[in-house]
């Protein structure tokens, strides 16, 4: 198969794109690098199977037959999508249009990158698929939640009025090497500060919990989905849920690091508490998570120990509400 992939650069987008030249397939990376990196697709240099296209997804294109589209192309860490919001809303929405125009011309499968912030700051604990969500849509975070929801029903209304074959993966917090360590998102933020023995960041009192998937187990899902035939949503993370004070503990443990944890206020709509209802997921699929958190975070150490080595820092949230007093 001819496969194409957009935001081919980023994390996720570039483990996909390994995980599908490992199964025999040609791959067609779409990204315009305004979050992901060259440095992601390095290791492809010379892979007669791999081509890179530079170009914005919100400009049509056609870059000829393929018979499968992951669309993954999105900022999706707060820092960036805060950053660059307007990009974010319209690569959500033209650019996903454009990406289901290619599969709609050339009759392929199509596979959707959606978040689990779908759930908003949730209400429904654990979230199941069928749980509408509890999104602010005006606050900060609304230019990435309301995009990936707006996708959301544009690939459905894809299917449902253009019978294109689509699927769509909810996917929760997920690391893993890739991840950028200054993107901002708690496990790089953490990892990158303990490595530089910096104070930990903790937003609010750290009670607020993540569920996180290692990559593999992640992209093993993505993988299992598009060969379904489910069009609605499947939540695809590791249900295991952690406070973001024992996600610090545990870096703490795995760097070895005695860095001091430091309090800073909780940036605005920052969810409570997150936690995939992975049931359909294992029904459907027969997939679960095989890696904890402790032997990811020890799989992901040699990756951030070279992104400090070359100077990577951590971000600070963009967000913060005004302190009191
Ligand atoms: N967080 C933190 N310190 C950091 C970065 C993030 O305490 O340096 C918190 C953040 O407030 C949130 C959680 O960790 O409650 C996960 O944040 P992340 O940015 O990784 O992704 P999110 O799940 O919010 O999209």
């Amino acid at each position: 198969m001819r496969v194409l992939v957009t935001g081919a650069a980023g994390f996720l987008g570039s483990h996909l794109c390994d995980a599908l030249l490992a199964a025999g397939h040609r791959v067609a990376g779409v990204d315009n690098l305004s979050t992901g990196k060259l440095a992601n697709l390095a290791h492809l240099t010379g892979e007669s199977r791999f081509e890179l296209i530079e170009h914005d997804i919100c400009q049509p294109f056609d870059f000829g037959r393929v018979d499968f589209v992951f669309n993954f192309a999105s900022p999706a860490s707060p820092v960036d999508y805060m950053r660059i919001g307007v990009e974010t809303l319209l690569v959500g929405s033209a650019g996903t249009r454009n990406a289901l125009e290619a599969a709609r011309t050339y009759g392929a499968g199509f596979l959707h990158a959606s978040t689990s912030e779908c759930y908003g700051d949730p209400v429904e604990h654990p979230q199941s698929e069928s749980y509408w969500g509890h999104v602010n849509p005006v606050g900060p975070r609304s230019v990435y939640d309301e995009a990936k929801r707006f996708s959301e029903a544009l690939v459905m209304a894809y299917h449902r009025y253009y019978q294109v074959d689509t699927r769509l993966v909810r996917i929760f917090n997920t690391y893993g090497p890739r991840l950028q360590g200054s993107d901002g998102r708690v496990i790089s933020n953490l990892m990158t500060q303990a490595l530089h023995g910096e104070d930990l960041t903790i937003y609010g009192d750290g009670t607020q919990t993540r569920s996180f998937c290692y990559v593999s187990d992640e992209i093993d899902g993505i993988l299992r989905l598009s060969r379904s035939e489910e069009h609605l949503p499947v939540n695809i993370g590791n249900p295991v849920e952690w406070t973001i004070l024992e996600c610090a503990q545990q870096i703490l443990e795995v760097t070895g690091s005695s860095s001091k944890i430091r309090f800073e206020p909780l940036p605005q709509d920052d969810p409570v508490q997150r936690q995939p209802d992975i049931s359909k997921a294992q029904r459907l699929l027969g997939w679960e998570p095989k890696i904890d958190l402790r032997t990811g975070l020890q799989l992901s150490l040699d990756y951030f120990r070279r992104s400090v080595e070359r100077g990577e820092r951590a971000t600070p949230a963009l967000s913060s509400p005004p302190q009191a007093g």
